[in-house]
């Protein structure tokens, strides 16, 4: 029998990618809602093609081929077996609440919604008997790596370093967007590709990594690794070491979320070959340059809304710095602004969440 799947954020890196993916597997999978944003087009190429019987687009009468349907109620239609939430930014959370809620298994390609409400989503999850296989290449290498939780010493995750990696300071001040854009290994989605330059998106990996695997933050270790082959790691408390390895491409990850717990054929370019790779390097992440990664790790370990406070204020500032306002450096130094003043609040709801939310981003507004 075919799995049955919708894509949310069709249009974008991980939607297409996720497409190109199922292409190969048409035997394998049947899609029933593709869920796109403005780019009519290309929705309408992808519906064309795959023949989703619904569509989501924020253009619903443009859609040609397919019936229009709210994202609420894509996303509450139990004839899914899985969604793909491939979505950017804090637009997340809501669409994978209301799939869990139905009972529908999530391959989680958009880390905010842990960021802003793991705790929340984790709880529901459990209680509904709803898997959330993760497509972030990091955590997707740990759920393949992991057996008992129990049993580990800590997780080890790599980061490529992003395009500033070996920058100075002023170099990385002065960055253009292009600059910014420019990752050495990934090819992704804009407000993410920003997010590795600064290496808040490490930062928004960690806490994800805290939630998906119930783990604290004293046991989650960061290291650079710019080849980006080793996806990420786990030390057991024996002291073996177990690591995910492959080429750099979010094909893989993507299918084996979307496929777990099975495996199939995959999109390969070539074989994996050590004696290719020759050389795998590693450092410690340069904690002066990339402020975001200790900022990330306190709002975690402080928990509560720090985490929203902070995703909130580096989401507005990413969109900021992108459309020339601010430059990277500001980003963090507006998400350390707001989180000065922000006053914690302990276990948020889910309304308090998207109030803090909301707040924090007209405040961070008021900065540019
Ligand atoms: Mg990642």
């Amino acid at each position: 029998m075919k799995k049955r799947i919708s894509i949310l954020g069709s249009t974008g890196s991980i939607g297409r990618q996720a497409l190109e993916v199922i292409e190969r597997l048409q035997d394998k999978f049947e899609i029933i809602s593709l869920a796109g944003g403005s780019n009519i087009d290309l929705l309408n190429e992808q519906i064309l093609k795959f023949k989703p019987k619904y569509a989501y687009s924020t253009k619903p009468q443009e859609i040609i081929g397919a019936k229009y349907l709210p994202l609420e109620e894509i996303c509450s239609d139990k004839s899914n077996d899985i969604i793909l939430v491939a979505v950017s930014g804090k637009i997340g959370l809501k669409p994978t609440l209301i799939a869990i809620n139905n009972g529908i298994d999530i391959a989680l390609a958009n880390k905010e919604t842990l960021v802003m409400a793991g705790d929340i989503v984790m709880n529901l999850a459990k209680s509904k008997g709803v898997n959330i296989i993760p497509v972030d290449s990091e955590h997707c290498a740990i759920h393949q790596c992991i057996k008992d939780i129990s049993q580990v010493e800590k997780l080890i995750i790599t980061a490529s370093g992003g395009p500033f990696l070996h920058k100075s300071i002023d170099e990385m001040k002065n960055a253009t967007v292009e600059q910014a854009l420019a990752h050495p290994r990934w090819d992704m989605g804009r407000k993410i590709t920003v997010d590795s330059a600064t290496l808040m998106n490490k930062g928004l990996e960690v806490i994800e990594a805290h939630h998906l695997f119930n783990i604290n933050y004293d046991k989650i270790d960061v290291v650079v690794h710019p080849q980006s082959i080793i996806h990420s790691a786990i030390e057991y408390v024996d002291g073996s070491v177990v690591a995910q390895i492959g080429l750099p491409s979010m094909h893989i990850p993507i299918q084996y979320a979307i496929s777990y717990p099975e495996r199939f054929a995959g999109i390969k370019s070539k074989s994996f070959s050590f004696s290719e790779i020759a050389r795998l390097d590693f450092e410690e992440p340069d904690w002066n340059k990339f402020k975001a990664l200790k900022i990330a790790y306190n709002c975690g370990q402080i928990g509560g809304s720090a985490p929203v406070c902070m995703n909130a204020a580096n989401e507005e500032g990413v969109f900021a710095f992108l459309e020339g306002k601010i430059k990277l450096f500001d980003i963090i130094n507006l998400v350390e602004k707001m989180l000065e003043k922000h006053s914690v609040t302990k276990s948020p709801t889910l309304e308090e969440i998207f109030e803090i939310d909301n707040e924090i981003r007209i405040k961070t507004r008021e900065n540019f």
